[in-house]
Parts: C-alpha cells; structure tokens; sequence
C-alpha cells in the first residue's frame, strides 16, 4: 500500500492519497485540490471513494472537485457538512455546505474492506479508517493530544467514550493524524496524557 500526504500550508490539514490492489483512495481533501489532485495523478489509477474523517472546511474544501466519484461520511455528520457556520467555511470568506454524501450509519461500517469506527467527540460525526495496517484518524487523535472539543459538534465526554476504543486496535497500527505527523500507535499510549487518562 502506498501513502502519499499532502499538507495544506495554512491550516497544516493532512490529506492523504492512499493506493493499493489497484485501487485509490482520498481521505480529506483539504484546501490544496491541485497539489492532491497531482498525487491522485502520480498513482495513475481513478480515485475508487472519497472517505471524509469529519466535516470541517479544512477537510472537506476539495470534495466539490470529485463530482462523480463516491464520497463517504457518518450520518452524524450531515448537520455540520450543510451548514457553513457549522463546518466553519462561513468564517473563510468562501462558505460552502456539501451535498451528495453517501451516508452510514451506527458505531462499525465496512466499506471493501475499509472498517471504520464512529469515534465522536472533535464533531458528532467523527470517524477513524482502517485500511489494512493504517489507521486515518482524522482530528479524533493526534501523537501526543487530540482534537479540540469546544467548536461545533464538539463534545468532551463523547470524546473520552471513544478513545477508549482505540484500545481494540492493533497498537502496531501506523496512525495517520488530520494534522501532524504519522505515528505508531502504541507510541501514543506511552506519552498521550488523554488516552493514558481513559486507562486509569
Ligand atoms: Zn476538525
């Protein structure tokens, strides 16, 4: 599997082009659609899903430039991705709400052999994504903090209820945060105040 990342100069928004068995995945599309639209090109193979961790602009800025392609989020996020004062576009100048999602529901959705797990907290409708030994977890959790929980959607106890099930994954999974560098998980329950808190 190959992962190529590109990260937005502003808001430092990781989105990632994820290949492999011929098929291509985009996870985020952020603010910089020619730089992600370059590394969908380098792969050369037609983007299968777009997979969206959550509805923030920085996340989601690109998805109108994949009309036509299937975009995924949880149901619990549709709120936030029509609102431009939700998804805070509407304090870019440039407010935009997405339509056209392809929605699941519930706490585990396979996709493929996708599996994603409902992890709300940053937003109502936060997910991570497994693809086989890579988890993407969006503004859920980064190396050493996680997700603020003060903007729309945003709910503090929810996110302590869904770190605790980062504890099922394999902790040699390599984590793929929506800012920031990658990571292996098991690294982060060494010094990540917030997943050591849950265990305690
Ligand atoms: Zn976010």
């Amino acid at each position: 599997m190959d992962i190529q990342t590109v990260t937005d100069r502003e808001f430092g928004e990781n989105s990632y082009i994820v290949s492999g068995d011929g098929a291509l995945y985009v996870i985020d599309p952020g603010i910089d659609y020619d730089a992600v639209n370059d590394a969908v090109k380098r792969t050369g193979l037609p983007v299968k899903y777009v997979f969206l961790t959550h509805g923030h602009y920085d996340h989601t800025f690109s998805v109108r430039n994949f009309k036509g392609t299937q975009v995924y989020a949880h149901s619990a996020e549709k709120p936030l991705l029509e609102d431009a004062s939700k998804n805070l576009s509407a304090f870019t100048g440039k407010p935009f709400s997405i339509e056209g999602i392809n929605y699941y529901d519930g706490q585990n959705h396979t996709i493929d052999d996708i599996e994603i797990t409902h992890t709300p907290g940053h937003t109502a409708g936060c997910v991570v994504i497994r693809i086989k030994d890579s988890l993407f977890s969006g503004d859920t959790l980064f190396y050493d903090t996680v997700g603020r929980t003060d903007l729309p959607g945003g709910d503090p106890e929810a996110l302590k209820r869904s770190l605790l099930l980062f504890d099922k994954f394999d902790k040699n999974l390599k984590v793929y945060p929506g800012h920031g560098a990658p990571f292996i998980l098991g690294d982060a329950y060494k010094i990540n105040f917030y997943l050591r808190r849950n265990r305690t």
